[in-house]
């Protein structure tokens, strides 16, 4: 099947064309691209998807699209699964929008547009936080008053779903457990970065919460902080409004506030040089990170995996170093010569010797959506 999956956000649409009944990621892969600029120099989402379908025409080669699959941050409590679009789950994606008020609003806009560029051609919406609906409640709740939840959904929702349940299929596959039998602890490590601990091959706690502010420490994000320090500066200081805080927390904190960089890369060279900020900064983010790993093994009775995806989870073996450096506690150790490999394939980085194995697992949305999209349509 040739599934078209699009990742609109409110400035840029993000496409793939995969043909799902081909073997291996590069047979697989028909084209891609990435339209920025949408709002300014191009005038909204149509043009935008009118522009990819002229780019689409010399690799399709006449060939038709099949089925669309739109990634949506989004789902609240109302979508668990993928799900087939039709004017009402539009209506419901659209409602959602203060959950998410930089996605969802740009995710109704790409579906607009796409029903107009490809009339009749079946649509599915894969919901980043779906694979995180099987929290219990004991975890998901936080423990403010019921007119909070009841009012604003307040609740812990988690981000990059698609992609932890991808990589947690992959990593029982590749050390041969049944997913329903694989306990893990998957890092997602990007410019937003999560954590899931996954029990029994689904999710029972991740690190982002109602927004995808909370936990880890990212590029330019501040993870978890006393929600005080917001309530309290805004009371004292008039200039702290709420979206100026809100602006502070999302796009000047993280490594950017204390290393001056957001990108890995700079951040690791910059401390290889000497750089102390940029130190400061890495044993902050692995610290954090370690904190939750260790938090995440006792939660699921005992991990039978470390999993490092995205990114700097993939590609950062210095970041990968240092936190794993830290879980000396848990016997866990790193084989020095296996973290230095890159490869597209799943692979192990620990040493034989490991109590626990420590995989990098490259992941892949654009792949787990089209797979799920095909599913839906098919059925
Ligand atoms: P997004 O959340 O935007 O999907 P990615 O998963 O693509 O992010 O991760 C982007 C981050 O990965 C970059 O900010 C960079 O810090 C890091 N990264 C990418 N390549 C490398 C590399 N070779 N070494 C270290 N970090 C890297």
């Amino acid at each position: 099947m040739l599934v078209l999956v699009i990742n609109c956000g409110s400035s840029s649409v993000k496409y793939q064309v995969r043909d799902t009944d081909q073997q291996g990621e590069g047979n697989q892969v028909i084209a891609k691209g990435l339209i920025e600029n949408v709002g300014t120099k191009i005038p909204d989402h149509t043009a935008a998807l009118a522009i990819m379908a002229e780019e689409l025409k010399t690799p399709l080669h006449g060939k038709t699209i099949d089925s669309i699959g739109h990634r949506v941050v989004q789902g609240g409590d109302v979508f668990t699964e993928p799900v087939l679009i039709d004017d009402q789950v539009l209506q419901q994606i659209d409602d959602l929008s203060p959950l998410a008020p930089l996605h969802n609003p740009a995710h109704v806009l790409g579906i607009k547009a796409a029903t107009e560029t490809y009339p009749g051609v079946p649509q599915v919406a894969v919901f980043d936080n779906a694979f995180h609906s099987t929290m219990p409640e004991y975890v998901y709740r936080y423990a403010v008053p019921e007119e909070l939840v009841e009012k604003y959904g307040v609740r812990r929702y988690g981000a990059h779903g698609t992609s932890h349940d991808y990589v947690t299929g992959v990593a029982a596959e590749y050390l041969g457990v049944e997913r329903d039998q694989f306990n893990a602890v998957v890092a997602h490590l990007g410019n937003g970065a999560s954590i899931t601990a996954v029990e029994g091959g689904k999710c029972l706690d991740t690190s982002m919460g109602y927004t995808p502010l909370a936990g880890l420490i990212m590029g330019t994000r501040s993870g978890d902080i006393d929600p005080s320090v917001l309530t309290n500066l805004m009371m004292r200081d008039p200039e702290l409004t709420p979206e100026r805080m809100d602006q502070m927390l999302n796009k000047e904190s993280g490594l950017l506030a204390i290393a001056g960089n957001n990108d890995m890369r700079a951040v690791v060279e910059a401390m290889e040089g000497g750089d102390e900020r940029a130190k400061l900064a890495l044993d902050m983010a692995s610290y954090r990170l370690a904190k939750y790993i260790g938090g995440y093994h006792v939660a699921v009775g005992g991990m039978q995996a470390l999993i490092f995806t995205a990114g700097i989870g993939e590609n950062s073996s210095p970041f990968r170093e240092l936190t794993v450096s830290r879980l000396g506690a848990l016997g866990i150790k790193l084989d020095m010569a296996a973290n230095q490999v890159r490869s597209d394939e799943p692979h192990l980085i620990s040493t034989e010797d490991s109590a626990i194995p420590v995989l990098v697992v490259p992941t892949n949305e654009e792949k787990a959506i089209a797979e799920a999209t095909e599913v839906i349509v098919a059925g």
